[in-house]
């Protein structure tokens, strides 16, 4: 298996006014390319502090984060950050806009995923006419559009309701494997971390540690909503839950 991106005993350390926040406490971590690698841990550990600094967007205080490859790295916003007052059109091109990248193949390319993902028919409606799935579908393809080769997910569901967001986790997923990209998500819903993961990574309670990494091998793998009828998967819901609950306790 190639790692795309290697990281060795990464820390990062906050420094408030009044004292410093170990976030993250000595993180050695491998993301295999193609791989779907989910990060799940209790609240306040320092899983955004984890994909911030993956995405280059916060800095480390220690360690090293490798990215192999010049492999590009983007960052999936949430549904709700698509602006009001542009087209659908112009949300997904939104991205490439701002980077100056607008070129008649980018616009086709964009054009496309929008077709290919059920979206052609509302090129030029708004947002508003769109349903929560559909958005999150747009705040995704205006993430492909920079053609990443690993996405960042930090709770991408997570203003979705229940029905919603199992729909939603199918879809994206389906996406992110059509298009042959890496991806590393964030999550606290246990059930969504194994009906989508390759790989779960359990975090401890602050300073975030790794406290295990679970393979999920599946006999009839295929998509989050089919995997959740697996037989294999209330075994591993229990296993991530029995390492969340151990810390709780502790
Ligand atoms: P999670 O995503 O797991 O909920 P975060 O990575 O957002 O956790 O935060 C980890 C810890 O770092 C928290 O205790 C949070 O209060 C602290 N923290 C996050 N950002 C900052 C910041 N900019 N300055 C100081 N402390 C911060
Ligand atoms: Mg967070």
């Amino acid at each position: 298996m190639n790692n795309v991106i290697e990281i060795n005993n990464l820390s990062k350390k906050y420094y408030t006014r009044k004292c410093e926040v170990l976030a993250i406490d000595n993180i050695t971590l491998n993301v295999y390319d193609g791989e779907f690698l989910v990060i799940v841990g209790p609240s306040g550990c320092g899983k955004s502090t984890l994909l911030n600094i993956i995405g280059g967007i916060d800095n480390k205080t220690n360690g090293d984060v490798n990215i192999l490859n010049n492999k590009k790295i983007g960052y999936m916003l949430q549904s709700d950050c698509l602006f009001s007052w542009l087209t659908i059109l112009d949300n997904a091109l939104l991205g490439l806009k701002i980077k100056g990248l607008l070129t008649e193949e980018n616009i086709n390319y964009v054009k496309q995923l929008l077709n290919n993902y059920g979206l052609s028919d509302f090129i030029n409606s708004y947002p508003s006419s769109l349903s929560g799935g559909m958005k999150q579908r747009v705040a995704l393809i205006r993430t492909l559009a920079l053609r990443p080769d690993v996405l960042l997910l930090d709770e991408p569901f997570s203003a979705l309701d229940y029905q919603t967001r199992l729909k939603v986790a199918d879809d994206v997923y389906k996406i992110i494997k059509k298009e042959n990209k890496t991806a590393i998500m964030i999550t606290h819903d246990v059930g969504e971390a194994c009906s989508i993961a390759d790989r779960v990574v359990v975090l401890s309670d602050r300073p975030s540690k790794i406290k295990k990494i679970i393979e999920i091998v599946m006999t009839n793998k295929s998509s989050p909503i089919n995997n959740r009828k697996c037989k294999e998967f209330s075994d591993y819901y229990d296993m991530i839950w029995k390492e969340i609950d151990k810390y709780d306790k502790s």
